[in-house]
């Protein structure tokens, strides 16, 4: 193991809870203590809380060995390397490496962003170096993207798959493309909540509580922006940004630069989009007031992913009128609610000609979320969206009452999660399977976006970008080719 920061330290426990003896490496031998100690302090918490005998503490620390020089990394089978995250450091490394090591010795590197192509290229045996991409912190999360660069050989992939999962990890294969899978793919869970917030649609307390209540994700994507560090998460959109030419798929927001300009860079400066500062004022979402709760209720047509709404209904002793005919639509005196189709609300009360619209955003499962987003159209007179509330809030729902946005909050982030996941599996950068598994092992999000759309319905899908293509007219929200091919075809992308 190369490197005995953060990351080297946690993959040096990784290797050697596993069994294998491992060398440990790092310029400053200042940082190979301190890595040590903090392994050591780590482990006997887990001793502490009885997870683990101070045994097998011993055993395994026994088994990391720091060395002094590279030199000594000679008998090795597996270097990996965690050093700082520059092109040419790494290179060079590598190619001391090759003089070290025997020509068997297989390569990885743990970088997050640099290609797996690029720093192969100047090595006699660009065959052996393969990307082995953990996440932080590496003794904890079990994800592992193993990227192959155009020269990595099949059979280093395979056992580096087969090396992690032995190691109780989760790998994925993954073609060495611009932020691999995750970085890449989850760029539309901040980009969307910040095109809502910059264009007024809503506060980023509301679009934090929607995402997380309604949505089901761990996170909001302003707490994790200001968690992983307003620096880090928009030098990563820029990296993605600038490696696809400028596709606007991926074009960072201005905002977020504005917030670095101010050197506001989240909970490590003390604030970002939430103030850290002990006693500073924390924004709550919206809540609509209590409205009218209905005593009974029509539904049209199917309800789709809203559907678990009509039981639920019931069970509130809310009598529910059917009929199975026209789109889905729920009527209470006063207003007509749909699921939002990602065209604004306005849009649609005008061309279907229905002026007391409201609209409702996805939620994970409608029966289980504890808040719905809605928004009215503004042909609606002001208690549609009293009576709208009052429906869900029958139900036991927080509501918050939000700007005429298009496709709301949930909907067009998980449509962009999904045509996101379609584009990196239409390129051939991974498998559907190894996406989803991906980012619900990386960034835990409740659904892989493939698994999610197939729940969803891929017309849905692509009706939605389509509608958010023809209101904003930007690029980004084409529709992937895969996504439609699978559509047309009547597929799924998980059969
Ligand atoms: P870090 O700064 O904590 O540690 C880097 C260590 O490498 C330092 O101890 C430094 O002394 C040592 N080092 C630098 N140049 C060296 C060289 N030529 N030879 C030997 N040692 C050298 O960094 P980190 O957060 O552990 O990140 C390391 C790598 O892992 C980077 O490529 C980063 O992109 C990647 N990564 C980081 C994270 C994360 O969340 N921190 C997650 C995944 C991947």
């Amino acid at each position: 193991m190369v490197g005995a920061g953060t990351m080297g330290a946690g993959i040096a426990q990784v290797a050697a809870a596993a069994g294998h003896p491992v060398l440990l490496f790092d310029l400053r031998a200042d940082a190979l203590s301190a890595a040590l100690d903090r392994t050591r302090q780590g482990l006997e918490r887990l001793v502490g809380r009885g997870k683990l005998s101070q045994n097998a503490v011993d055993a395994l620390l026994g088994r990391i060995r720091p060395v002094e020089r590279l030199e000594d990394l000679a008998p090795a089978a597996l270097v990996i390397e965690a050093i700082s995250e520059e092109l040419d450091s790494k290179r060079r490394l590598f190619e001391q490496i090759e003089g070290i090591c025997g020509e068997h010795t297989i390569l990885a590197s743990n970088t997050s962003s640099l290609s797996i192509t690029a720093l192969a290229a100047t090595l006699r045996h660009p065959e052996r170096l393969i990307g082995m991409h953990f996440f932080n912190p590496a003794p904890v999360l079990k994800l592992i993207e193993v990227v192959s660069g155009l020269a990595t050989a099949p059979a280093v992939a395979d056992c580096i798959h087969a090396s992690a999962v032995r190691w109780g990890k989760q790998p994925v294969r993954a073609r060495s493309t611009p932020g691999f899978i995750v970085n890449r793919i989850a760029r539309p869970y901040y980009a969307e909540a910040l095109r809502v917030l910059e264009a007024g649609g809503a506060d980023v307390a509301t679009i934090d509580a929607a995402l997380k209540e309604a949505g089901g994700f761990r996170m909001g994507p302003f707490e994790l922006m200001d968690l992983i560090g307003q620096d880090i998460n928009f030098a990563v959109s820029r990296s993605v940004f600038d490696a696809y030419f400028h596709d606007p798929r991926y074009r960072p927001s201005r905002l977020q630069q504005e917030l670095i300009e101010a050197g506001r860079l989240g909970r490590k400066s003390g604030r970002g989009f939430y103030d850290y500062h002990p006693g500073s004022a924390q924004p709550v979402a919206r809540e609509a007031r209590p409205g009218p709760a209905p005593t009974q209720v029509s539904v049209y047509g199917d309800l789709g992913p809203a559907e678990a709404l009509v039981a639920a209904l019931a069970g509130a002793e809310i009598a529910v009128q059917r009929t199975m005919i026209g789109p889905g639509f729920i009527v209470v005196p006063g207003a007509t609610l749909a699921l939002t189709d990602g065209r604004s609300a306005t849009r649609r009360a005008a061309e279907e000609g229905i002026a007391d619209l409201v609209l409702f955003d996805l939620a994970l499962d409608f029966a289980k979320a504890s808040r719905i987003v809605i928004a009215a159209a503004d042909q609606a007179p002001a208690p549609a969206i009293e009576a709208a509330a009052g429906l869900f809030q029958a139900l036991g729902k927080a509501v918050s009452v939000i700007d005429d946005s298009p496709g709301l909050i949930i909907l067009r982030t998980v449509c962009m999660l999904a045509n996101a996941a379609a584009a990196a599996v239409g390129e051939g950068v991974c498998s559907a399977a190894d996406c989803d598994t991906a980012m619900r092992g990386g960034v835990n999000y409740p659904l892989g976006p493939l698994a999610w759309a197939d729940a969803i319905g891929l017309t849905r899908v692509a009706t939605a970008l389509d509608h958010l293509y023809e209101c904003y007219g930007d690029e980004r929200y084409r529709a992937a080719p895969l996504l439609r091919r699978k559509l047309y075809g009547g597929r799924r992308f998980h059969e």
